[in-house]
């Protein structure tokens, strides 16, 4: 399995939240609220999964994961590599398919009121790698490829 990281617009119906704009009284809803929740269309089945703030709220600096230990040691690596252990996370199986996915976030109480905010950064999924046959299959093509070449120069 390797970790595959996402184009976050092709899969999220939003990325950030900010309550802070266009609210007047502290008793208001604030204006992103209701674009609420974060839709999650699966990079492998299109399933959706919607996500409420406080579902990033408690996976704030939260160690806790979801996914098996194995798949959870692919993607720690890749966090590693690229330098984004800063990131909370929030990972979870695809429902429908399984896919293992994990969700980069920062979520910070800001804003006038303090309240909760957050923003994703990069979504991973796993992906099988290649399995052998193909790689043996693609090696045999390359092989042709050279064998036309030998025999036309
Ligand atoms: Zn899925």
């Amino acid at each position: 399995m390797k970790a595959v990281s996402l184009n976050l617009k092709d899969f999220l119906t939003a990325t950030s939240y900010n309550p802070s704009p266009n609210r007047f009284r502290e008793g208001e809803t604030p204006f992103s609220e209701r674009n609420l929740p974060v839709e999650y269309k699966c990079e492998n089945c299109d399933y959706r999964i919607s996500f409420k703030t406080d579902d990033f709220r408690k996976h704030t600096n939260l160690t806790h994961t979801n996914l098996r230990l194995t798949d959870r040691k692919i993607i720690d690596k890749t966090i590693k590599k690229l330098k984004l252990k800063d990131n909370s996370f929030l990972d979870f199986y695809c429902p429908n398919c399984e896919q293992a996915t994990t969700i980069l976030f920062k979520g910070v109480p800001s804003g006038y009121w303090g309240i909760f905010e957050f923003e994703i950064y990069h979504i991973f999924v796993l992906k099988f790698q290649e399995g052998r046959e193909t790689i043996v299959s693609k090696l045999k093509k390359i092989k042709r490829e050279k064998d036309v070449k030998n025999t036309c120069c």
